[in-house]
């Protein structure tokens, strides 16, 4: 038989219900002896109880309560037992003898008489209780036994919503809960009164049957008898100062009720109350729900005593007596707050930055920083109370109940301020924008940026690299390819120049001895071969020549070699030289030679020769009919030269435009038809453009097809001192060829 109070139901204790656990099924197992003492019911270990051992006891019923919290404990003379009494049974009451029958269960904390039934056999007087101490009944020894205890009342009252008083009973070792059935109101002086109590010893156990309090079933007031009463009026007495609580004063019984009167600094919700007086601040930890707010003055009775290394008034009761204005707050220094636990429990401002803020839903933390020290202020209300301008940095003032946190053995280890409203903070002043978490993200905003520029310049960087290696490859192929041209066409020009060196020697040898073989016969037929013969070799020494000058020019080693000359001696030579073939064509050959030019000048004749006479042959050459001219005039002069401009004018084809650039390079002709039909190599022109430009001067064309060309060309010539050439003097200024 057991009291059956789990823990986690005791707060409810006083509601409407208790939910238990479902009974283990069970019925009498056939064979099992038939338990007859209630100790043999005790001794069985729960696999026992379970088994349902059939039960007969002759028991005396010391406590019944039916609803709405049943409990039932009846003792014999060999122990005591619970009975899971329930609706439809009939109630018992304490003092009668009955005769119970049922089987044994464990459904909870210890084993029970399950399926109870009973006759009233009679009355009986109640066992004698038996003195326990508090060790006995925390350990389950007495557990459901009719006990007597002595202790001091701290705190009796009938909890709302219930109909019996409850006391809290200090004994030595420990405290007990005394629940008196029938007793609905608080006898006068009975807290504070020491007294002797008798009961049926019951059990407050968790969830998983663990027991963690004591809880003592009185049937009625009268089994509590008083030793030594209380004050009658606790508020009696006279008020001693905050500071003598807890100070020396043996008395070798536990202490009675001290009263203080001071002004509430702060009542937090719950228990906890702080008051304040001349002498210093203390917290008092009460049931008592009047409210009060700071600056109430109050008259507060409660057992003196400490917790957490703290004085404080526990189990206590105050009234209010009046306003008083809240005293003002302490101001401490954060840093050297834990040197001096004085300012424990008492109303204190402190100023500090604000280092971090945690908004709960029903909580404030905030991480204050000043000096070196660090602490937390903490406000209990709702969030939607939070001030929301209060920023991180900020440096704010808080004002509260100081709180030390004390390590095992009481050393101040660090504390915290419990602010009472939104209105115990107050920013002092807001922090500046270069907050430490704006100065991070710039900072790593910085050297994000730089990591990235760095990164760019590092590609960058490759890439040049890179590409300039690949600049430098691609200019040694070039200058590789550069040199071996170059190697080529030195070689070639070389060559060119050593062939027709090495040709024109044995040609010239050919010419004379034809020429002798010529004067040595007179026959037509030889003539006229060997005239052919001639007119070959002649027409190949021209190419040799021609190819031996480009070579030359090509090579960079042609160079003039002026002598005093008459330019009209050289237009003169030129035409007459061509004068023949010119003839042979009917063509009218003619030139004119302006009378400034008839004086000596400083140029290279037979350069000079070889220019008109190419232009002049080419003329010659494509014109089938009408007349050739040469031109020659000055163009301008200064103190050291004269620029003679030169003209060959001809009826020819004449040349489109498009070719009357390309015939000054070096194999370029104008029509492949006009090469097959009048020969040439397309040397002519580009060596002659070469020589020109050697004399300073340059060339170019003026034509249109079936319209004839003119060839232009200039050459800067030097001025001698001496006058006129002497023979030139003698010419005609213009003569015909
Ligand atoms: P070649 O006369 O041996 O072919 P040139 O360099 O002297 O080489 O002349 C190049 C080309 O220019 C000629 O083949 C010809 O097509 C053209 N040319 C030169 N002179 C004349 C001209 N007076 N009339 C028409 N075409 C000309």
């Amino acid at each position: 038989m057991e009291r059956r109070v789990p823990a986690i139901a005791f707060c409810c204790l006083i509601g409407v219900s208790l939910v238990f656990a479902q009974p283990v099924p069970n019925s009498p197992r056939p064979g099992l002896p038939v338990l007859t003492e209630a100790a043999q019911v005790r001794r069985l270990t729960r696999s026992e109880a379970i088994r349902g051992y059939p039960v007969h006891l002759k028991v005396v019923v010391t406590y019944f309560e039916g609803n709405p919290i049943p409990e039932m404990f009846v003792q014999d003379s060999t122990g005591s037992g619970w009975v899971p009494w329930s609706p439809g049974l009939p109630k018992a009451v304490p003092g009668q003898l009955i005769d119970l029958w049922g089987v044994t269960a464990q459904t909870d904390f210890a084993p029970d008489i399950d399926k109870p039934r009973w006759t009233v056999i009679g009355q009986a007087p109640l066992p004698p209780a038996k003195r326990v101490t508090f060790e006995e009944m925390a350990s389950t020894t007495v557990d459901a036994r009719w006990v007597e205890v002595e202790g001091l009342v701290r705190s009796a009252e009938v909890p709302p919503n219930d109909c019996c008083l409850r006391l809290n009973l200090e004994v030595p070792g420990g405290r007990v809960v005394v629940r008196v059935l029938g007793q609905p109101t608080v006898p006068a002086g009975l807290v504070d009164s020491y007294v002797r109590i008798h009961g049926a010893c019951g059990a407050i156990f968790t969830a998983k049957n663990q027991l963690v309090g004591v809880m003592l079933y009185v049937p009625s007031i009268q089994e509590i008898k008083t030793i030594e009463s209380g004050p009658p009026d606790p508020f009696a007495a006279a008020a001693r100062p905050i500071e003598a609580l807890q100070r020396f004063a043996f008395t070798g019984r536990p202490t009675h009720r001290v009263k203080v009167s001071g002004v509430v600094t702060a009542r937090f919700q719950g228990r906890d109350l702080y008051i304040a007086d001349q002498t210093g601040s203390t917290y008092v930890e009460t049931n008592q729900t009047a409210p009060l707010v700071p600056g109430d003055r109050v008259e507060v009775v409660g057992f003196a005593g400490f917790v957490d290394y703290r004085p404080i008034l526990k189990d206590a009761i105050y009234r209010r007596t009046g306003a008083a204005s809240v005293p003002p707050p302490n101001p401490v220094q954060p840093d050297k707050a834990l040197d001096d636990d004085s300012h424990d429990a008492a109303l204190v401002t402190a100023e500090g930055q604000l280092t971090a803020r945690v908004v709960l839903p029903s909580e404030e933390v905030l991480i204050m920083k000043q000096g070196g020290a660090s602490f937390s202020a903490i406000g209990q209300w709702k969030s939607a109370e939070v001030k929301q301008a209060l920023l991180e940095d900020s440096r704010i003032r808080v004002t509260g109940i100081l709180v030390m946190e004390k390590d095992g053995v009481g050393v101040p280890q660090s504390f915290k301020i419990r602010l009472r409203s939104p209105a115990d903070v107050v920013v002092l002043q807001n922090p500046s924008w270069w907050t430490r978490g704006r100065a991070l993200s710039i900072l790593g905003l910085v050297a994000l940026i730089a990591f990235l520029t760095s990164a760019w310049v590092l590609v960058l960087r490759r890439r040049v690299r890179s590409q300039t290696a690949e600049l430098r490859r691609k200019n040694e192929e070039l200058a590789a390819a550069l040199k071996s041209t170059q190697e080529a066409t030195q070689l070639k020009s070389e060559f060119l120049a050593n062939m027709s060196h090495e040709v024109r020697t044995p040609m010239n040898a050919i010419i004379g001895m034809t020429a002798l073989a010529m004067d040595a016969t007179s026959r037509d037929e030889q003539q006229e071969y060997l005239a052919d013969v001639t007119a070959s070799a002649e027409s190949l020494l021209t190419l040799l020549n021609d190819i031996l000058d480009l070579s030359k020019i090509e090579a960079g080693r042609m160079e003039l070699n002026p002598a005093s000359v008459a330019l009209v001696d050289i237009v003169k030579d030129s035409t007459h030289l061509l004068r023949n073939a010119a003839t042979q064509k009917g063509i009218d050959l003619r030139y004119t030679v302006t009378p400034d030019l008839f004086r000596t000048v400083a140029a290279d004749p037979v350069r000079l020769r070889q220019v008109l006479l190419n232009l002049v042959g080419n003329a010659v050459k494509f014109t089938e009919r009408g007349a050739v001219m040469v031109e020659a005039a000055v163009d301008s002069e200064d103190a050291a030269t004269i620029c003679a401009k030169f003209a060959v004018r001809d009826t020819g084809p004449g040349i489109p435009e498009d070719k009357q650039k390309i015939i000054f390079e070096a194999f370029r002709q104008a029509d492949g038809s006009t090469t097959r039909k009048y020969g040439g190599t397309g040397l002519g022109l580009a060596i002659s453009a070469h020589l020109v430009e050697l004399m300073g001067g340059r060339i170019w064309v003026e034509s249109r097809p079936g319209k004839g060309s003119t060839f232009w060309f200039t050459a800067r010539l030097g001025k001698l001192d001496s006058g006129l050439h002497p023979a030139s003097e003698k010419l005609p200024a213009n003569a015909g060829a």
